[in-house]
């Protein structure tokens, strides 16, 4: 397994920083908090999808693409970088929103990353739920081609086994991070949804031999559906990687206990996240992804699940810009 071989466009400023949360950990009586800091990847606001697409679109630029087709929810931040990363590299970008989620004012509808894509250089196409994407992707993929241009389509939130090295790489640095800064970690914690995050890391952590549980908190599907997702997406990616070791069904564990009502739809615990971390931290944390991971990781770390000497880090995986979109459903106001 050698990452330096492949392709990769240059979009990061890496390494991201490893940070305690001294206030946090100390409010939570439990085990001492880190946090690394994928916000902060550079490009566009940042987030976990930069990583991804420094492999996509090293792929892309090697197959001469000049167009990149991809799709999402109409707040996605993997679209918002991917349009931004197709600006920075000088290609087009083609992308298809879909309205996912049942929330309809108009700072959902026009805030956020919807506001941020139109930004950048790229062609949007807003569809309603219920369309087979995998046909409209390949419908505007082949209309490039019938322009004249090379498309390189990008599904599924960048989690495909080329995306997912983005995340075996973060797994690396992470781990160098720790030889550097003599730091014990136990367990890292972070947001799971398409899987190219947490399938890279079981890879990386596995490469070496690390023996730290990690854990995604899902924002959408059932624990069995995410884990035969990640499972099957690092198999898929290990293929290809050409790895002289395993992974083990086991070591993928998802909590899927804090998706609330659906997708993109708030959760009191989430607000309550997202407002803890901001008064003791000075964190921006997003509503649809790292803020329910945060809510599990706070549950969880109050039902003592966590040895008290234990050290956990929670990998920031992005996506603050959301919070503008959901300022209708989100209380500044702490219950607490
Ligand atoms: C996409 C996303 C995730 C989930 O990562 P996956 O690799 O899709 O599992 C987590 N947090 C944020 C902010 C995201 O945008």
């Amino acid at each position: 397994m050698n990452l330096s071989k492949l392709p990769r466009a240059n979009l990061t400023n890496l390494p991201t920083p490893i940070e305690y949360l001294p206030r946090l950990s100390e409010h939570l009586c439990g085990p001492k908090i880190y946090v690394k800091r994928d916000d902060c990847t550079g490009l566009a606001l940042g987030g976990n999808k930069v990583r991804k697409l420094e492999f996509l679109l090293g792929d892309a630029l090697k197959k001469n693409a000049d167009t990149i087709v991809t799709h999402g929810t109409s707040q996605s931040n993997h679209t918002r970088l991917v349009a931004a990363a197709a600006s920075k590299l000088g290609l087009k970008c083609e992308m298809i929103l879909e309205h996912r989620v049942d929330i309809n004012d108009d700072a959902y509808l026009k805030s956020g990353n919807v506001f941020l894509n139109q930004f950048f250089d790229v062609d949007i196409r807003y569809l309603p739920p219920g369309n087979i994407i995998e046909h409209e992707l390949e419908i505007t993929a082949q209309a490039v081609t019938q322009r004249g241009g090379t498309p390189y389509v990008i599904s599924r939130g960048g989690s495909t086994p080329v995306g997912t090295f983005g995340y075996v790489d973060a797994a690396h640095e992470i781990m160098q991070q720790f030889a550097e800064q003599n730091l014990k970690i136990d367990h890292i914690i972070h947001a799971t949804a398409s899987g190219g995050t947490q399938a890279g890391l079981i890879i990386g952590l596995a490469a070496a031999a690390s023996k730290i549980k990690l854990l995604g908190i899902c924002a959408n599907l059932p624990k069995e559906a995410q884990e035969e997702r990640v499972y099957n997406l690092a198999l898929e990616t290990m293929r290809l990687l050409d790895c002289n070791f395993n992974i083990a069904r086991e070591d993928v564990v998802v909590n899927s206990d804090y998706v609330g009502e659906a997708y993109g739809l708030p959760t009191m615990k989430m607000n309550e996240a997202l407002l803890l971390l901001a008064r003791l931290e000075g964190l921006l944390f997003d509503p649809v992804y790292s803020g329910k991971a945060l809510a599990g990781m706070i549950d969880l770390v109050e039902q003592g699940r966590f040895d008290k000497d234990a050290k956990i880090l929670f990998i920031h995986t992005g996506g603050e810009s959301g919070l503008f979109a959901y300022q209708n459903q989100l209380s500044v106001n702490s219950q607490k």
